[in-house]
């Protein structure tokens, strides 16, 4: 599985804002965007003028890193909003909420994307009673997450994420049960439920060119 390993707080400074890709310590004063909220590299307090294009660069690239997806894969994923009924803008948001690292962090089973993606490429979920291992799995409306009954008890991280999971407040379009452990997608995400800071025409635009 291809992903970025490099600086995470550097993605943020970049994009101008906090993108939320370290989990708690980005509530915390070591935030890299609150010690240097210019962008990184030698010219990162220089020149200011940002093209049309540019704008529209910086909207994609900073929907990528939000959702930890590189270039491909996310190319990959406007080509199928642009295939769905609808508006493409809105499509390519809602799939890439609907990717299972994204819907077990929103549950609040993952302090961050990174970490949900690494807690299902090592079994830890199960969707339906079924282990998978993919996080950019697509969940359907009605689809059930459960933690894998041997982490509950065998993993003190795990633990910790099920508390946090019950004191979470998921979107409207996913529901956490703490009684019984397991998290539901009620529906599918509408524009207003996704609360990711991009406009997502400007993404469409770049790639219709
Ligand atoms: Fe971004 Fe701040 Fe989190 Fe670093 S700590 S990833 S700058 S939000």
């Amino acid at each position: 599985m291809a992903r970025y390993t490099g600086p995470q707080c550097k993605l943020c400074r970049r994009e101008g804002q906090k993108l939320y890709l370290k989990g708690d310590r980005c509530y915390t004063g070591k935030c890299g965007i609150d010690r240097r909220s210019y962008p990184p590299g030698q010219h990162g307090q220089g020149r200011k003028k940002v093209s049309e294009y540019g704008l529209q660069l910086r909207e994609k690239q900073k929907a990528r890193r939000f959702y930890g997806v590189l270039e491909k894969q996310f190319r990959n994923t406007y080509f199928k909003a642009t295939r769905q009924p609808g508006v493409t803008g809105e499509n390519l948001l809602r799939l890439l909420e609907r990717r299972l690292d994204n819907v077990i962090y929103r549950l609040g089973l993952g302090a961050s994307r990174s970490e949900a993606r690494q807690l299902i490429l090592h079994g830890h979920f199960r969707v339906n009673g079924r282990k998978t291992t993919i996080a950019s799995f697509m969940v359907r409306a009605g689809d059930e997450i459960t933690v894998r009954e041997k982490s509950k008890e065998t993993s003190p991280r795990i633990k910790e994420l099920l508390e946090r999971a019950a004191d979470n407040t998921p979107p409207a379009w996913l529901e956490y049960d703490a009684e019984n452990q397991k998290g539901r997608v009620v529906a599918l995400p509408s524009r207003d439920q996704i609360d990711t800071p991009v406009k997502e025409t400007l993404i469409v635009e770049l790639y219709s060119k």
